[in-house]
C-alpha cells in the first residue's frame, strides 16, 4: 500500500520533471524491470550505461560542454553532435557495427532492452574508454591544482 503510493508519487514527479532531458528520452516512464537489470551490472558496465542514458559520457558532445574537447562533432561521420542517441540510432559512420549489435533500433528505450548488446556495441567502438572521461579529467585537474 505504502509502496504503491510511493511509486505513484515517484511516477508523477518524473512525468512532471522538466530537467533530465536525455534521461527522459531513455526512461519516458519509470521502468522497474530496466532498473533491476542495471543494478545487476558491475560498476564499470553500469558507469558506461548510465553515461549513455544521461549523456554524461566520454562522447564529444559532452566533452565539448565541459571543455575537454573543442568540437562536439561525431568522430565517425563529422555531420552531427556525437551523442549517445546519434551514435546508437542515426550515425551513418557506424551503420555496420550498429546493425551487428543493435539491429535497426528506432528509439532509445528499444536499444536499452538489451544491455549486453549495447555494451558489445560500445566495446567494439572503443569510444567510451579511448580517452580520459570527463570525470577523470576533473580528478586530474584537482590533483594538478593541489601539486
Ligand atoms: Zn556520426
Amino acid at each position: 500500500m505504502l509502496h504503491e503510493q510511493t511509486q505513484r508519487e515517484h511516477s508523477q514527479l518524473w512525468a512532471n520533471a522538466t530537467d533530465c532531458k536525455q534521461t527522459k528520452v531513455a526512461f519516458p516512464n519509470l521502468n522497474q524491470h530496466l532498473t533491476n537489470k542495471l543494478l545487476r551490472l558491475d560498476r564499470s558496465k553500469l558507469r558506461k550505461v548510465v553515461g549513455l542514458i544521461t549523456g554524461h559520457s566520454s562522447l564529444n558532445r559532452h566533452l565539448s560542454i565541459v571543455g575537454v574537447t573543442d568540437s562536439p562533432l561525431c568522430r565517425a561521420c563529422m555531420e552531427a553532435a556525437e551523442t549517445p542517441t546519434h551514435v546508437m540510432l542515426e550515425c551513418t559512420g557506424v551503420t555496420e557495427k550498429r546493425e551487428i549489435y543493435l539491429g535497426s533500433p528506432a528509439i532509445i528505450p528499444e536499444v536499452l532492452s538489451n544491455l549486453g548488446s549495447i555494451l558489445g556495441f560500445w566495446n567494439e567502438l572503443g569510444w567510451l574508454e579511448s580517452r580520459a572521461t570527463a570525470g577523470n579529467f576533473y580528478v586530474q585537474q584537482a590533483k594538478s591544482s593541489r601539486a
